[in-house]
């Protein structure tokens, strides 16, 4: 059984109700000082060291950090024709809603003859993290690549752990949709050490070199984001995105067996995934806890869905109505919500808070997960509030290009000069003043 939390008849606030929902404890800063040795190993000694924490954490030692790219194309030739058609859909939907993202460059003319461009400049070269612990995530490799490859970026390095079962290569699905993409850079390296190997490159043990990344990127678990956060300084990064979550809106209008099986497919990843329903039908939740009940003997992965399920981090929330239902998914701020009430593409349209919103009984996360053609790297924990997923924005910069000629800054000359003089910094004003000689001498500039 889900845990309950009964909301009727209370009117909480937003803090309050942030205190009362449940959620994980991904406690990243309970391994940070177990991680730390592992990123200052990297730093010192590069790829030899990746390969031993290989050893201790993977149980497999490769015989490089680089994948060859003969073990690249063999997968790729032995993957299974119907997986190979799925991941090339993955990927076309991917570019449609990717390519759709790219913003071209802003010339502004503020005043005659002084422009300001907003110039979008890709990162040069960039780390994707593809996790491969519990499960192995060929997806994460789209949602990582696609929007990289979209926004331009010109140098792309896959990391992945090593494993026992594919002679310490990282998983043969996730080396064939790197080549399905013209990913030839991959890396059998995993957790805290992969992170801070692209952070900080590092000659590998086959005189290949690892060259250092700009920005490290990609889902992962709580070593991974912990050491992103000791290794932040170094490289930029996306998000430090949690163990997943879904919360699922519904009324009486739901189907109790999607929705079991939705609040399933998100706990099968992590025994700290979280699953929350937040419904005014006790009927539906009723249902919801039989159906789901009913499916932990056949699902395949059940130990981990009973224990993120059953978890404190995951439950059913009952509320008065789609309005306090609203509120309490705003609070939450989920990673994935999906909506499935009578008119779900109107409450979806007011809600503030989500990574993602799935509108209706169609549009499940697993979905989003593989095929939609949108992102499924999304801000967990909460950091919808203030945070967005990966897209092409991701691996851009804005760059401001101050254009002006010498009448427009003569123009606004008094202004600078002006503005210089109040924060009691002349030289500024005086920067500006030097170019003309009969600029007047007050602090205005006349
Ligand atoms: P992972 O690749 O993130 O982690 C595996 C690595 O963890 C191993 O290679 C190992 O080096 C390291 N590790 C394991 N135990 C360790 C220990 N005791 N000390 C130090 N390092 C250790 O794979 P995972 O564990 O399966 O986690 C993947 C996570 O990514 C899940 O939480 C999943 O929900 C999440 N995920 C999120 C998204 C998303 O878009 N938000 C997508 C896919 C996966």
């Amino acid at each position: 059984m889900l845990s309950r939390i009964d909301l009727r008849g209370r009117s909480l606030g937003t803090a309050e109700l942030r205190r009362t929902l449940p959620r994980g404890a991904a406690d990243v800063d309970s391994v940070v000082d177990t991680v730390r040795p592992v990123v200052e190993a990297i730093r010192e000694h590069g790829a030899p060291a990746a390969l031993e924490y290989g050893e201790t954490f993977d149980s497999v030692r490769p015989a490089s950090v680089r994948v060859p790219a003969e073990v690249i194309a063999r997968a790729v030739d032995e993957l299974d024709p119907d997986i190979r058609a799925a991941l090339s859909e993955a990927i076309r939907r991917a570019r449609i809603v990717h390519s759709a993202q790219r913003r071209g460059d802003t010339v502004t003319e503020v005043a005659p003859g002084g422009f300001v461009t907003e110039r979008w400049v890709p990162v040069e070269r960039v780390g994707l993290y593809v996790p491969g612990g519990k499960a192995v995530y060929p997806s994460s490799v789209i949602m990582n690549v696609v929007p990289a490859q979209v926004a331009g970026v010109g140098s792309l390095a896959v990391a992945s752990p090593p494993q026992a079962d594919f002679g310490g290569w990282p998983h043969p699905t996730i080396l064939a949709a790197c080549s399905l993409l013209g990913v030839e850079e991959v890396w059998a390296v995993g957790g805290a050490q992969a992170v801070a190997l692209l952070a900080y490159g590092g000659q590998d043990t086959d005189d290949s070199v690892l060259e250092p990344v700009d920005m490290v990127t990609g889902p992962g678990n709580v070593y991974v984001t912990a050491a992103k956060r000791l290794c932040r300084s170094v490289v930029g990064i996306d998000s430090e995105a949690g163990p997943t979550e879904i919360a699922i809106l519904a009324d009486d209008t739901a189907d109790p067996v999607h929705v079991a099986y939705d609040l399933i497919s998100q706990a099968e990843h992590d025994p700290n995934a979280a699953s929350v329903l937040v419904t005014h039908s006790e009927t539906l939740a009723d249902a919801v806890d039989r159906e789901i009940e009913a499916r932990y003997e056949v699902t395949l992965n059940s130990d981990r869905v009973r224990e993120a399920l059953e978890g404190p981090q995951s439950g059913i929330v009952l509320v008065d109505d789609i309005e306090a239902g609203l509120r309490v998914v705003d609070a939450y701020a989920a990673e994935h919500l999906e909506v499935q009430t009578r008119d779900s593409a109107a409450d979806a349209a007011r809600v503030r808070n989500a990574g993602a919103i799935f509108v209706g009984a169609y549009s499940p996360v697993p979905l989003g997960d593989y095929a939609a053609g949108s992102n499924h790297v999304l801000p967990t924990s909460g950091t919808a509030r203030h945070s967005s997923g990966l897209s092409v924005q991701t691996f851009l910069r804005g760059i401001h290009v101050v254009d002006y000629d010498q009448a427009a800054l003569k123009e606004i000359a008094p202004t600078v000069v002006a503005l210089a003089a109040a924060e009691r910094l002349p030289a500024h004003g005086e920067a500006v003043r030097a170019r003309f000689e009969d600029l007047g001498t007050g602090e205005d500039g006349r």
